[in-house]
């Protein structure tokens, strides 16, 4: 397991100054590069939430979906994906939320999560929280319980975790 870790924080890219100035992305695109560790990651990713009985994995666009199909497979679950406005085929509930500047939005299949569905949002990266609480927002709406969230990496300093409302919150690293 540390062995993972160790290989996970060496071969994730940091690139600076991406999408614009002043940020440092972390590039997850390596990792699926490496069946092995890519294996690995999905593992460790399922392994908090193996015995919470989840029905539904909701992943997020876009990096949000490269984890979250092996992860809905690795725990027996059906997979919903969110996404941005207009993409989603069939009838969809929206969600609005704050960024830094404006905002933006989220669309889920309204018949995609239903009553006594338990639910694990996953994610590549929680910065400040604002989408995966938006992704919360939309299951919020459906009956089903929010079981918990996992991502690969946590931005410690944005403080993301303080939005999700003491829900159950796994990551595999934390950056400061
Ligand atoms: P937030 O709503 O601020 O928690 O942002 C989360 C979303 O933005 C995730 O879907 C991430 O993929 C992406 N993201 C935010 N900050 C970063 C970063 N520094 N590196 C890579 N992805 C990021």
């Amino acid at each position: 397991m540390t062995r993972a870790l160790d290989d996970l924080k060496r071969t994730i890219r940091d690139v600076r100054n991406f999408p614009k100035p002043g940020i440092v992305f972390r590039d997850i695109t390596p990792v699926l590069l490496d069946p092995g560790l890519f294996a690995a990651t999905i593992s460790l990713m399922s392994e908090p939430y193996r015995d919470e009985r989840i029905s539904r994995v909701v992943s997020i666009e876009s990096r949000g979906f490269l984890f979250g199909a092996p992860i809905a497979l690795e725990l027996g679950a059906g997979l919903v994906p969110i996404r941005k406005p207009g993409k989603l085929p069939a009838a969809a509930q929206r969600v609005e939320y704050a960024l830094e500047y404006g905002t933006d939005a989220l669309e889920m299949h309204h018949d995609a999560v239903g009553a006594g569905d338990r639910v694990l949002v996953v994610d590549d990266v929680l910065a400040t929280g604002g989408t995966a609480a938006a992704a919360a927002h939309l299951i919020a709406g459906t009956g089903g319980t929010l079981v918990g969230y996992t991502f690969l990496i946590e931005l410690d300093a944005l403080k993301g975790r303080e939005k999700l409302h003491s829900k159950r919150v796994e990551a595999l690293l934390h950056y400061t």
